[in-house]
């Protein structure tokens, strides 16, 4: 009896001490309806246990639609915990603004919500949900037994603004053509004046162009100018202002003609590395994990336009 009563207090002392609570977003309020949840910075890794990612909450009459849940359902009902201190309203509504596992994989988190992508978000969901639990588990060293990749259950074409109330609150999903991913998908509130941009925008942060279409991704840029918003919650880094976004518009734009002069002298891309100016991108977070492949991206897109 002695015994188990030991061994029974040792499995609770290793849960406990391998229960390190998940860093907390910073809450920022936009307006009385509106808050960002900022996630740490940088790539997945043992202290931040994967989370990395912004979210976004939108108090509606009787339910919260929340835009983003993070890379696995402990960070799902994190987030829920988050919104549950600013409202004790449901999360009602989920919007994924693409398929990335940081963006999608708490969705598990959130039983009975509609889910909200695009018809290619949800393919791509099903097809590399469960790659990316393995990539969260390699970079974390931690299991995540209980997540599952949770596609949309709502889906709207590439290409296309849809606009719909959701409990009381005008959203305009605006479906662009595929630039950080084949299935991107902002989130525009008009009446607010807020921009929900996913990854399309990322703040003092490296872009990962692992999926991109880079001069889609510059020409959306240049749209995204265009929009009357007073807040624009990034996909990661802190929200940014109508400047922030032209200064990354001018950035891509800038890394893709100094690539493409490149390849037109008959340079390869380590060598086309050498002539960039990067100094702009190395203050940024995620530098040294996205920036060569970023480089290497862009010319095989340069190759293939020229080809
Ligand atoms: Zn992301």
């Amino acid at each position: 009896m002695k015994n188990l009563m030991f061994a029974t207090l040792g499995v609770f002392i290793a849960v406990q001490v391998q229960a390190t609570p998940l860093p907390a977003p910073k809450v920022q309020k936009i307006n009385d309806r509106v808050y960002a949840l900022l996630g740490p910075r940088g790539m997945p890794n043992k202290q931040n246990q994967g989370y990395m990612v912004n979210s976004t909450v939108i108090i509606g009459d009787k339910g919260v639609i929340l835009v983003d849940t993070g890379f696995n359902d402990e960070i799902g009902k994190h987030l829920a915990k988050a919104v549950a201190k600013l409202t004790s309203k449901p999360v009602t509504h989920i919007i994924n603004t693409h398929h990335h596992g940081d963006h999608t994989l708490g969705n598990i988190a959130f039983k009975g919500a509609e889910i909200i992508s695009t018809q290619q978000c949800k393919a791509l969901v099903e097809k590399t949900g469960y790659e990316y639990i393995n990539i969260v588990q390699n970079l974390t060293g931690q299991k995540f037994p209980n997540t599952k990749p949770v596609p949309a259950t709502v889906t709207v074409a590439q290409e296309t603004r849809t606009e719909r109330v959701i409990d009381g609150v005008k959203v305009v999903l605006w479906a662009p053509k595929g630039s950080h991913t084949p299935g991107d998908l902002m989130v525009y509130l008009p009446d607010d004046k807020v921009l929900i941009a996913g990854d399309i925008l990322v703040n003092e942060t490296v872009p990962n162009f692992q999926d991109a279409s880079v001069k889609t991704w510059i020409n959306t840029l240049e749209v995204i100018q265009k929009i009357d918003a007073k807040a624009i919650v990034p996909g990661h880094g802190p929200l940014m202002t109508k400047a922030d976004v032209a200064a990354m518009h001018k950035r891509m734009a800038m890394l893709y003609a100094g690539v493409e002069a490149g390849y037109k002298k008959g340079l390869s891309d380590a060598e086309i590395r050498k002539t960039l100016d990067l100094s702009a991108w190395k203050k940024m977070s995620s530098f040294d994990e996205n920036m060569g492949a970023d480089i290497n991206r862009t010319y095989l897109e340069v190759e293939s336009a020229n080809f």
